[in-house]
């Protein structure tokens, strides 16, 4: 989509060397879900003898952790970057969607042409960074339609769908009710027969829903259009990195997806090496348009009055 700078055979050989998988690291990442996901029934077990309610939000907010970290790796396995097996990264990818209710071919297809045609009407995941909510009537708004369930409900009955591949596959739907279904079983299983409900599919659709939302118009919101050099055709956004931190945690990038804007640059770099990416390694996308910066800056900024103009 731009014209590349030269890239030097040193720069090429740093990135093949990022971008090598490890199994290992995949694995890992792993093991922190399970746990965490653990740690979840703990907590809302906790909520239910002592009885205490602040140990059920406590399970609510380990929940949307979990689920953002497994929506990361869902991207991760869209890129094949969760192992050099295709069959394995296919299986895991697979399995993470079913968790999310997402289908592992759809995402795939949609995410690409959010790669590939950025900042365009082309792009499915445009109306999420176009434009910014303003005002406190707009951000109720945002609020209402993101945190709510409403919009992830209305994408689920398929009246605001903007992408699909319209394939099902072994994994979606089919594989995807089962893994649902085995969530639901294991509360039962544990006692807690009420956590399918209260502790997944509610934060799913609201707060998991809602966060992966802002996050995206953090990455990408940009006031300002510009121009694709080689078209001339007028484009909206920007490419952002966040430094890592507590937050990433708070808005679900926790492995590595708060530099996307490194990501955009380098997808073949698995998330745990994008830190790694040195500025000077921007190739695809024009040089004004990559911003470094913190959540906190970030959020003041596209919450101030008039930013949106
Ligand atoms: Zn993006
Ligand atoms: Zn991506």
């Amino acid at each position: 989509m731009f014209p590349k700078s030269p890239v030097t055979t040193v720069e090429k050989d740093q990135i093949r060397r990022l971008s090598r998988l490890l199994p290992h690291r995949t694995a890992l990442k792993f093991i922190e879900i399970t746990l965490a996901f653990c740690l979840a029934f703990l907590l809302a077990h906790l909520g239910t003898v002592q009885p205490f309610f602040p140990f059920y939000i406590l399970a609510f907010l380990t929940v949307t952790w979990v689920q953002h970290a497994v929506f990361e790796e869902l991207h991760e396995g869209a890129h094949y970057r969760l192992a050099s097996s295709r069959r394995l990264n296919e299986y895991l990818a697979g399995f993470y969607g079913s968790l999310m209710g997402i289908s592992l071919d759809n995402f795939r297809v949609r995410h690409h042409m959010h790669h590939r045609h950025f900042g365009t009407p082309r792009d499915p995941d445009l109306p999420q960074y176009q434009t910014c909510p303003s005002g406190v009537k707009g951000w109720l708004q945002y609020i209402a339609v993101n945190f709510t369930g409403y919009g992830a409900i209305t994408s689920l009955l398929g009246a605001q769908s903007t992408l699909t591949t319209g394939q099902p596959s072994w994994q979606h739907p089919g594989f995807t009710l089962v893994v649902q279904f085995v969530v639901f079983v294991i509360g039962v299983l544990v006692g807690q027969p009420f956590f399918y409900f209260a502790f997944w599919f509610a934060p799913l659709i609201t707060l998991t829903y809602g966060i992966s939302h802002f996050r995206t118009l953090l990455e990408h919101y940009n006031p300002q259009t510009w121009q694709d050099p080689a078209t001339g055709e007028t484009c909206y956004g920007a490419f952002y990195d966040f430094q890592a931190g507590i937050q990433r945690h708070l808005l679900g990038a926790q492995f590595g997806y708060n530099y996307h804007g490194s990501h955009h640059t380098e997808p073949s770099v698995p998330n745990y090496n994008l830190n790694q990416i040195a500025h000077e390694d921007y190739r695809e996308v024009p040089e004004t348009l990559i911003r470094t910066t913190t959540y906190f800056h970030r959020m003041s900024e596209i919450l101030s009055p008039g930013y949106e103009q």
